[in-house]
């Protein structure tokens, strides 16, 4: 039964279902985390790729002098900064721990970088069905992962113009959104996104765009 009290998932706007009662989030929100953490970890996933976009010889002899005051972050510091301790590994770590204070993670043991992205990809993977019923805060870890993911993925494309990234809604409706989106409402069923949520929903194959 789906009644006007059927507690809402807390990353999109569906009813949970039935079965689904007792969670914070629904099952195709979990999916969608657990494609975020896949597609970060291992030899030829985003973070793999995203460091052999860093160009040798730039900005590693210590400070980088711009002559360019107020300009954004160039595109090979801000893969710097996402790249090294502190960048993508450390926001999977302190998520790590953050679970594990739920008794859902095991910390790492540190290692090469690389290593402490797949470990704590792993671990978050291996935990994340129950922390999708357990987690209060699953939103916000969905939100900081997908909005990484998302931004590693335009850098590893190197575009510079904002890209029309298809998002799907509940409703099953693909519809185009930038990052710079202000929102929309989906054509089918009428529900409208913010900025946040539409940047949220699960991105649609590439095929179906
Ligand atoms: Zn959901
Ligand atoms: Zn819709």
């Amino acid at each position: 039964m789906n009644d006007e009290t059927a507690p809402l998932c807390v990353t999109c706007p569906r009813a949970l279902y039935d079965d689904e009662h007792g969670r914070y989030i629904c099952r195709p929100c979990e999916r969608r985390i657990d494609e975020d953490l896949l597609a970060l970890a291992g030899p030829s996933g985003l973070y793999a790729r995203l460091c052999l976009r860093i160009q040798p010889g730039r900005g590693t002899g210590g400070p980088v002098v711009s002559g360019t005051r107020g300009a954004s972050m160039p595109c090979n510091e801000l893969v710097l900064s996402l790249t090294s301790n502190g960048g993508i590994v450390s926001m999977l770590e302190s998520w790590v721990e953050d679970w594990a204070s739920y008794g859902l993670a095991a910390l790492g043991h540190g290692g090469r970088l690389q290593d402490r992205v797949d470990t704590a990809v792993a671990t978050l993977r291996l935990n994340l069905s129950r922390a999708a019923a357990r987690h209060p805060a699953i939103d916000e870890f969905a939100r900081e992962l997908g909005q990484c993911a998302r931004e590693v993925e335009i850098l590893i494309s190197g575009e510079r113009q904002p890209r029309r990234i298809p998002v799907t809604c509940p409703c099953g409706t693909i519809s185009k959104v930038t990052l710079s989106t202000e929102g929309f409402t989906c054509r089918t069923c009428g529900s409208d996104y913010g900025h946040r949520e539409a940047l949220n929903l699960p991105m649609a194959p590439r095929a179906a765009a």
